[in-house]
């Protein structure tokens, strides 16, 4: 039960992190949302399963906004108790190609970001001794795919972060650790299916090919059961769970 605790959600208008607020709200978080598009459609999918949501507007790229989001969570809400660093972005090119300013953009929002909001929230989570940080890596934190150099060396820095956060909070009540998905069928996803389809296969084929290639078990990870995840690390019995590297990923990483 997490009634009376704050879950801030980065990147929680779409995908996973909706679906990890939605999760969060219906176990009586006071949920806060982060990210961009439509924020209404999340907002009320939110409050369906609980409590009113918060919404921050701030661009995980940039520091200022990033503290001017965590400055408001602490005035309008008592602080962060649950940090779930979930924003991120894709993008496929061979390294010699890849776009300077899109590996700077990865490296900002999928691990920089995760840096800032840790620093900024750990403070209060101390004075609680109470906290759960939880950071939405990938399989690409522990191994690699071709043409997303940014991505998967911005995961596997985000599992690192997560290892030191959860030592240097390792004899308080709060913990650190990360999960690792296969593919979940999300826009960030589908962009990728997209591309397939471009290149001539039909849609079925290319959510086959993909699946095929990667998850043993030929299905998708759901948001939902990534919330049942989350719930259980910030449940009591996960307080020994530290520093860990969690896979949901169809069976990817056992091959
Ligand atoms: P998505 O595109 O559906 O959602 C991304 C969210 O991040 C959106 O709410 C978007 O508005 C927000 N966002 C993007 N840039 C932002 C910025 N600069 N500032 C603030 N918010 C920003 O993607 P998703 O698939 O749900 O991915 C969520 C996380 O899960 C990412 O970190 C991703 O790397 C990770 N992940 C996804 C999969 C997958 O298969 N979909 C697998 C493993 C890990």
């Amino acid at each position: 039960n997490l009634e009376g605790k704050t879950a801030l959600v980065t990147g929680s208008t779409s995908g996973i992190g909706l679906g990890l607020a939605e999760s969060l709200a219906r176990a009586g978080a006071q949920v806060l949302l982060n990210g961009f598009g439509d924020v209404a459609t999340a907002r009320s999918r939110v409050a369906a399963q609980g409590k009113q949501p918060g919404y921050h507007p701030a661009d995980m790229s940039d520091v200022a906004q990033i503290e001017a989001m965590m400055a408001w969570a602490a005035r309008e809400y008592g602080g962060v108790d649950i940090l779930v660093n979930n924003a991120g972005i894709q993008h496929q090119a061979p390294v010699e190609h890849f776009p300077v300013e899109k590996w700077d953009a990865i490296l900002a929002i999928n691990l920089s970001a995760a840096f800032h909001t840790t620093r900024l929230a750990l403070p209060e989570m101390r004075s609680r001794n109470w906290g759960r940080v939880i950071n939405i890596a990938s399989v690409h934190g522990l191994v690699g795919s071709r043409e997303k150099s940014a991505y998967v060396a911005a995961k596997h820095g985000l599992l690192g972060l997560t290892k030191v956060t959860a030592l240097e909070t390792a004899q308080t009540g709060i913990t650190c650790n990360a999960l690792c998905p296969g593919w979940v069928l999300t826009p960030l996803v589908q962009q990728q299916i997209d591309k397939r389809i471009a290149e001539g296969a039909t849609p079925r084929q290319a959510r086959d090919a993909l699946l095929a290639e990667k998850h043993p078990s030929g299905e998708f990870v759901t948001p939902e059961q990534l919330g049942e995840l989350a719930l259980f690390l910030c449940s009591d019995a996960a307080i020994q769970v530290r520093g860990a590297a969690w896979n949901m990923d169809g069976g990817w990483v056992a091959q």
